[in-house]
């Protein structure tokens, strides 16, 4: 059976030439970095040039870069890190539609005694930026915004938000691990104190992040233990996801402006190819600035697991909203936030295409879903109701 990955804001796959600089390092280059003879040494030649790779895609200096476990450390360890060196402060600023890397933690806060401020987005998935404005106040030790949606690929305006948040002089965390390698970063001339990626949105492998933190911003690191990077993240590194990942960062900058040009007339012709073909569909933040590689698509009156199954019997692998949520029957926390109408939000699916996609599987995908919406309204109850009500 023919197999069509658009999955991509989940997971993508480790490109081939990340894993070629990856081997070598699990039985030739196996020293610890932190080791003073050559095997030692060898190895923390390898990290810096992976650190400075890193950096390079940001715009950041290497020692600027801490390499973590993933996103959701990475995130953590920002948020926690900023609450425990600005201990009088116990104010968080945030929107209620992060990833809930961060939304869980600062609900965890909540119960802490802190007080965490969600901004609200409008139906296209937009923030208000007045709105950000009023809500940091002297008591704000941070405000945590992503840059760039995993579930819709709404992005947001991050050099305004940056601003507004250097004017009221508080901290400012960015989530950019949907964006970093899908957009241009360019951390010099956009003064974000913290910054989160991960290895996997990006073509390295699972179980590898960063986080960049600016030089003299305050931090207490999370993890205790040894000296490793810079005393910011304790623990031997992991080297080979290390190297893993400053090729893939070098790779996204080399191929990054063709590759986003290519998915967006792959995402486009996707997009307008179900709307012509399927009635009673919409596309969520369809009207904002939008990652090239996503489209959120809800569809009137089907589940959107029904959706995915009969997908997967052909062979096509996609997401009925976020893949961490995925086993959550409850709609999107991001779709309800952007007041999605109940008749469609359960019928929700994301494409999230990615490096290895080709005209062909988009072309395969729009024969195959028109009969797949079809087969499910045949079967809803919603759906004949929803025909008597439109006539
Ligand atoms: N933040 C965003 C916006 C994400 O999309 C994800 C993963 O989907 C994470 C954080 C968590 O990253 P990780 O899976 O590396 O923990």
């Amino acid at each position: 059976m023919r197999e069509v990955y658009v999955d991509n804001n989940a997971t993508t796959r480790v490109a081939p030439e990340v894993l070629e600089e990856m081997l070598p390092c699990f039985c030739d280059l196996y020293g610890n970095p932190s080791s003073l003879h050559r095997f030692g040494g060898q190895v923390g030649e390898k990290v810096w040039e992976a650190r400075e790779r890193v950096a390079d895609l940001l715009g950041a200096h290497p020692d600027e870069i801490v390499f973590t476990s993933c996103g959701t450390e990475s995130d953590n360890a920002a948020i926690l890190g900023t609450l425990a060196s600005y201990p009088e402060k116990r104010h968080v600023v945030t929107t209620t539609v992060e990833h809930p890397a961060v939304l869980n933690l600062c609900r965890h806060l909540e119960g802490k005694g802190y007080t965490v401020t969600y901004l609200s987005v409008d139906h296209t998935g937009m923030i208000d930026l007045d709105e950000l404005q009023e809500a940091i106040t002297r008591d704000t030790a941070l405000v945590s915004i992503m840059y760039a949606n995993n579930e819709t690929g709404v992005v947001f305006p991050l050099e305004e938000i940056t601003q507004i948040i250097k004017e009221k002089g508080a901290v400012f965390h960015c989530d950019a691990v949907q964006a970093v390698g899908k957009i241009p970063l360019d951390l010099r001339s956009t003064p974000v104190e913290l910054l989160s990626l991960s290895g996997h949105k990006l073509h390295a492998p699972k179980g590898i992040g960063a986080l960049y933190i600016r030089r003299r911003t305050p931090f207490v690191p999370f993890f205790i233990g040894g000296h490793q990077e810079g005393g910011r993240r304790a623990g031997t590194e992991n080297v080979p996801s290390i190297i893993g990942l400053g090729k893939a960062c070098a790779l996204a900058k080399e191929a990054m402006a063709e590759e986003q040009r290519r998915l967006q007339i792959l995402r486009d012709k996707l997009e307008r190819g179900i709307l012509e073909r399927v009635p009673s569909c919409l596309v969520n933040g369809g009207q904002s600035r939008r990652l090239s590689n996503t489209t959120n698509m809800s569809f009137e009156a089907v589940e959107g697991e029904a959706i995915l199954l009969l997908l997967s019997e052909e062979g096509i692998a996609a997401s009925a909203g976020s893949a961490c949520a995925s086993s959550d029957p409850k709609p999107s926390h991001v779709l309800v936030a952007m007041g999605v109408p109940q008749t469609a939000i359960h019928g929700t699916i994301r494409f999230s295409l990615g490096r290895y996609n080709t005209k062909e599987e988009i072309d395969y995908i729009l024969e195959k879903i028109p009969s797949i919406i079809q087969r499910l309204r045949e079967l809803s109850p919603l759906w004949s109701e929803e025909k008597r009500a439109t006539g």
